[in-house]
């Protein structure tokens, strides 16, 4: 009945993406679900398939086995450490891997909603040990990160950019305009550096380096109807940048595999949109001129940092 009555709606209001718009579009997968053999072979069999319509590789940024998320998973399913790894690797034939970090106040207690790191509830000394426990994991199985992150629950802050940029991460897919996909130091970040959807921007920390930041334009969709993604989309694009560069995300647990298909074959046939995959941005096609964001010094002072 809803399908029905929005078929109607947009046959009189279609959301048409306006011409003047140009988009680079990639794909971001927060993959946390890899011991699942039908969420794996789901996720393999996109990948191959998103190659052949797009010509590029998603992006699936990984958990690791050190989190205590994926160990319970794991341990549900039999999936030791090794066959997690077997399977990463092998999914990076068909995508590019990259590094999704989920963080607690207390990973013995992380099936306790107030224990996640999402914003405020912050520590500084916790995040840093579990920041460098996974990449120890991916350094163990031989996984590349190549130098590419995406933010668990969207949590993001200076002292998570100051690890990244340490540990040589180069792009970061943890800002968006989205009000579902930020927290409120990128929400704030972003607005207080006249940030615009799709608008690729650069932070630098000085003394440090710097990282650039490819936006998350929306999540991938659930519904067949492409305007139900055109109207999501429209409620975030800005007439003042009409070059819009970002990833579309998703779980690998919630993709909606043949809905998601349908979405990137209509994309391959309109004019206005092309690809972009890690390579692209490793390569530096299309880095230039990117904003520039300076966090200042004084934003790592305060008792309350050093916790
Ligand atoms: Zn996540």
């Amino acid at each position: 009945m809803k399908q029905t009555l929005k078929k109607i709606l947009y046959t009189v209001r279609p959301y048409s993406l306006p011409e003047v718009f140009n988009f680079k579009i990639g794909y971001n997968f927060h993959t946390e679900m890899v011991y699942d053999d039908a969420i794996y072979a789901k996720l393999l069999s996109f990948c191959g398939q998103y190659l052949q319509i797009t010509g590029k590789q998603a992006i699936c940024t990984l958990m690791t086995g050190n989190s205590p998320k994926v160990a319970a998973g794991m341990k549900a399913f039999k999936c030791p450490d090794q066959k997690l790894s077997d399977r990463y690797h092998e999914l990076s034939t068909v995508a590019t891997l990259g590094y999704h970090g989920h963080f607690y106040l207390n990973p013995l207690h992380w099936q306790r909603y107030e224990t996640e790191i999402r914003s405020n509830n912050f520590s500084k000394a916790n995040l840093k040990e579990q920041f460098d426990n996974d990449l120890g994991w991916l350094k163990n199985y031989g996984i590349n990160h190549n130098g590419l992150y995406a933010g668990g629950w969207w949590f993001m802050n200076q002292h998570l950019l100051a690890l990244l940029i340490d540990a040589g991460f180069k792009f970061d897919f943890s800002f968006s305009k989205s009000v579902y996909f930020r927290n409120q130091f990128s929400h704030q970040l972003m607005v207080r550096n006249y940030i615009k959807t799709g608008q690729n921007f650069e932070i630098q920390i000085p003394g440090k380096g710097k990282i650039v930041e490819i936006q998350n334009l929306i999540g991938a969709p659930s519904s067949p109807l492409f305007p139900d993604y055109t109207r999501n989309l429209l409620k975030i694009l800005d007439k003042e940048q009409t070059n819009v560069t970002g990833v579309i995300n998703s779980h690998d647990y919630d993709l909606n595999q043949a809905n998601t298909l349908k979405l990137f074959e209509r994309f391959s046939k309109m004019k206005q949109i092309s690809f972009f995959d890690a390579e692209d941005l490793l390569t530096n096609s299309f880095n230039a001129n990117n904003r520039v964001v300076q966090i200042p010094a004084t934003a790592f002072k305060g008792p309350a940092m050093n916790y």
